[in-house]
């Protein structure tokens, strides 16, 4: 078994999409890596910061899910991190209505002695210093560094993100996001420039119309699986950031074969994700439902075509 750890935010989430509206529930990037990341045999272990407003029933939700918590703290008096946002017709496309940091906004992470020896370091969603300081608390250069991070980052604190950049082995961002750290329109080309910052592997999240990943010449895609109904996409990009970590350190193989792989559990993770609020369908999901989604995406992109 892998060990994997994860930086990121866990916090209260408030969502508005056109079927409902929920108040504040548990929402976080480091929360949907992590739930995601249990559907494999990996131990996995989150960095991050809530108040003591958050409850015990998340706190057990986590553990119940195998996820050690030792490097979660938690701030006497201090307020956890909440995010509100709206989605139109057009799901791909959200409105950010708040982005209040709180605890995070002094939080000094402390990677437990328990994981500064993980394998695969997901560094999740949140201020690019905290992620570059989680990397530098490592005992040894882990196999493998993925990140994740998103506009506002990219707005807010570009040239400490492209310290990051510099140090991590594969970057996953939606295509807009690949687009505004480069410049570039095309996504083969955006891949390009990003893999000339750091990362050797580019993974371009696109939302329902799938994945790309990218590494040196090569291009491999997954569709997302075509769903009758999308309800609410908060967390699918993290879900799928944490189906593909899960997935490479539970397999303990990080070559560009295995992460075509990685793509396909991360792509499959996320369509779940997608068909309740918040983190409510990742809680109650089963391995055999897993599997099964699994035949389907074959079935969705297997071909027999005769090659001269
Ligand atoms: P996703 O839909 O995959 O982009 O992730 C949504 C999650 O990211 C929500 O649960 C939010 O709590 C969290 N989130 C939103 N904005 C930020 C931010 N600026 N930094 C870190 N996490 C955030």
């Amino acid at each position: 078994m892998g060990k994997l750890l994860i930086v990121g935010t866990v916090a209260f989430d408030a969502i508005e999409t056109p079927f409902g509206k929920t108040d504040k529930i548990l929402g976080g990037a480091a929360t949907f890596i992590g739930l995601a990341a249990s559907q494999f045999n990996v131990n996995s272990g989150i960095v991050s910061v809530v108040g003591d407003d958050f409850p015990q029933e998340y706190l057990d939700l986590f553990h119940s899910k195998n996820i050690d918590l030792t490097g979660l703290q938690i701030v006497k008096g201090g307020k956890t991190f909440f995010w509100s946002g709206k989605y139109h017709n057009d799901l791909n496309k959200r409105d950010t209505l708040a982005t209040e940091l709180n605890v995070l906004a002094d939080f000094k992470p402390i990677v437990p002695d328990s994981f500064n020896d993980a394998e695969v370091v997901m560094l999740g969603n949140l201020h690019p210093d905290i992620q570059m300081s989680v990397i530098n608390q490592m005992e040894k250069r882990p196999e493998l560094i993925i990140l994740d991070t998103m506009n506002f980052w990219m707005d807010h604190t570009l040239p400490e993100l492209m310290e990051v950049v510099k140090h991590i082995d594969v970057i996953t961002i939606n295509d807009e996001e690949a687009r505004q750290l480069t410049g570039e329109y095309s996504l083969v080309k955006a891949a390009a420039k990003i893999q000339t910052m750091g990362p050797k592997y580019v993974v371009i999240k696109k939302g329902e119309h799938g994945a790309l990943l990218f590494h040196d010449d090569n291009i491999f895609f997954a569709p997302a699986l075509p769903l009758e109904e999308v309800f609410d996409p908060t967390g699918a990009g993290d879900t799928f950031a944490g189906g593909f970590a899960g997935y490479l350190a539970a397999t303990k193989s990080v070559t560009y074969e295995n992460m075509k792989n990685a793509v396909v559990h991360g792509s499959n993770l996320a369509s779940f994700s997608v068909e309740k609020f918040g983190t409510q369908r990742m809680k109650s999901l089963e391995r055999a439902e897993v599997n099964k989604r699994l035949h389907q995406f074959k079935t969705l992109t297997q071909f027999d075509i005769e090659l001269s």
